[in-house]
C-alpha cells in the first residue's frame, strides 16, 4: 500500500455495513449466524480466522485492531489476546517444547521473569538469562536446544537499549526464534521487524491504549509463525474482547501524535532534571549521557515517553518524594495521558531484597516517570516540587 504508516493507523478499517457508518461500530456479539447448513460446515471446516463463527476464534472489531497495528509494524499478520501476558505466553507455549531452552535478557517484566523462572521449568523447558548491557556474550550463551531469543528494548524499567540488527544476526545465524516485546517504544517509534525480529509482541494496555481505560496484547510477524499461535490462543482461550479490540483501534488513529508529544515532554524534562543536586543521574534514549544513545537513534524515530531517574537518598527519599506529588498519579501502570511516577523498592518490588531488585535492574532511589500528554511546565513543576522534598 503507498499510504505511510501514519495514515494506515488512521484509515485501515473494517468494511463498512449497510448503514455506510463513518466510524466503524463496535461489534459485540458472542457468534455469527449462517445462510445455510452448508455454509456452516464448510465455516467449521476451516481454522482460519477469516470466516468469522465465535468472537474466541475472530471478531470484525479484533480483526481491524490487528489490521492495523500488523500495518504499522511492518507484519503480514497478528492475532490479539486480553493482556500483554497472554501474549507473551501464548508464543512461548506455541513454539517451546519439552527440552527447548529460552535465551532470554534478564531485564524483562516481572511477570515474564515469572513465566521464565517458575512455569516453563514446570514443563521441561529450560532459561538463561544474557545482559542488555553485553550483548557480546549472548552467543556464548546459545546452546543446541535454544529455540527462542527474548528481550524488551527499551527495557522496563531500566531503559536498556540493544542493537536489534546485531541480535537479529545472532539468531539467524544459530536458526533461533527472534521475538521482541516493543512496549515501550511503540510502532510509532520503532519497528523490529525492519532490524530482523521476527515476531514482535505488546501490552496494548500501556500507550497503544494510551488512556489507562482496558487491557490487551498482541503479538504481529510472519504468516506462517501467526498462524499457530492464533490456533493457540483460539483454543486455549485468552482472545481480545470485542470491545477492548474496537477502544485499542481507535487509539491507534491517535498513536503518532499521542508519542510525538509524550517524547517531546520527556525530552524537556529529562533535560531539565540533568544535574539536579537531589538526583544522581537521569537516563533517557535521546539524552546524549544514555549509555547506548547512538542504538537508539539508529533504531528509534523518539526516545519514547518513560524517563528513570535515581535519588541520591535512596529508599527514603523515593518514598517522600511519592508522597510530595501534587497532580502526578501514583500508580504502577505506564504509557498514560496522565502522568505517572512510580517507585518500585518501596511500592511494586518492596518484598525483595536489595540484592534482588539490584539483579533486575532496580536500584534504591530509582523513579519511573510516565510521561503524560499535560502541559510540560505543569509536569516539571510538579518533579521539582516533589524532588524539593525528597
Ligand atoms: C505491562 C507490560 C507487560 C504485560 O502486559 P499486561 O497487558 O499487563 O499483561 C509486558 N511487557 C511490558 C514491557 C510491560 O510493560
Amino acid at each position: 500500500m503507498k499510504h505511510k504508516p501514519s495514515t494506515r493507523a488512521i484509515r485501515t478499517q473494517t468494511r463498512k455495513t449497510a448503514q455506510k457508518e463513518h466510524s466503524t461500530p463496535l461489534f459485540l456479539t458472542s457468534s455469527f449466524t449462517y445462510d445455510s447448513a452448508e455454509d456452516m460446515a464448510a465455516a467449521f471446516a476451516s481454522d482460519s480466522p477469516e470466516v468469522n463463527i465465535y468472537s474466541r476464534f475472530s471478531n470484525p472489531s479484533v480483526d481491524e485492531f490487528i489490521n492495523k497495528i500488523a500495518a504499522l509494524e511492518g507484519a503480514e499478520d497478528g492475532v490479539a489476546t486480553g493482556t500483554g501476558m497472554a501474549a507473551i505466553f501464548g508464543t512461548f507455549m506455541t513454539f517451546l517444547s519439552q527440552g527447548d531452552h529460552i535465551l532470554s535478557a534478564s531485564a524483562v517484566f516481572g511477570s515474564t521473569h515469572t513465566i521464565l523462572s517458575k512455569y516453563l521449568p514446570k514443563w521441561g523447558i529450560e532459561y538463561s538469562y544474557f545482559d542488555m548491557n553485553r550483548p557480546e556474550t549472548i552467543e556464548s550463551l546459545v546452546k543446541k536446544n535454544t529455540k527462542l531469543l527474548y528481550l524488551e528494548t527499551p527495557s522496563n524499567p531500566g531503559l536498556d537499549i540493544i542493537d536489534l540488527e546485531q541480535v537479529s544476526g545472532i539468531c539467524k545465524k544459530h536458526g533461533i526464534l527472534f521475538v521482541v516485546d516493543n512496549c515501550f517504544a511503540t510502532p510509532a517509534v520503532q519497528q523490529p521487524i525492519r532490524f530482523g525480529a521476527d515476531l514482535v509482541l505488546h501490552s496494548a494496555t500501556k500507550f497503544i491504549d494510551g488512556q489507562g481505560r482496558v487491557l490487551g496484547g498482541v503479538v504481529v510477524g510472519r504468516k506462517e509463525l501467526i498462524h499457530p499461535i492464533y490456533l493457540f490462543i483460539r483454543n486455549t482461550g485468552p482472545s481480545l474482547s470485542p470491545f477492548n479490540a474496537w477502544v485499542l483501534s481507535k487509539s491507534l488513529e491517535t498513536l503518532f501524535v499521542r508519542m510525538d508529544r509524550h517524547a517531546s515532554s520527556a525530552l524537556y524534562i529529562a533535560e531539565k532534571l540533568q544535574g539536579h543536586e537531589k538526583i544522581s543521574w537521569v537516563k533517557y534514549p535521546w539524552l546524549a549521557s544514555h549509555p547506548q544513545h547512538a542504538i537508539a537513534k539508529k533504531q528509534m524515530s523518539n526516545g519514547g515517553g518513560i524517563v528513570t531517574l535515581e535519588l541520591k537518598g535512596g529508599i527514603n527519599s523515593g518514598r517522600k518524594f511519592l508522597n510530595a506529588l501534587q497532580m502526578i498519579s501514583m500508580t504502577n501502570n505506564l504509557g498514560d495521558s496522565r502522568t505517572i511516577a512510580s517507585h518500585p523498592a518501596s511500592t511494586t518490588h518492596s518484598k525483595l531484597t536489595e540484592a534482588e531488585r539490584a539483579a533486575v535492574g532496580i536500584t534504591p532511589g530509582l523513579i519511573r516517570v510516565s510521561v503524560g500528554l499535560e502541559d510540560p511546565a505543569d509536569i516539571l513543576d510538579d518533579l521539582l516540587g516533589a524532588l524539593d522534598k525528597a
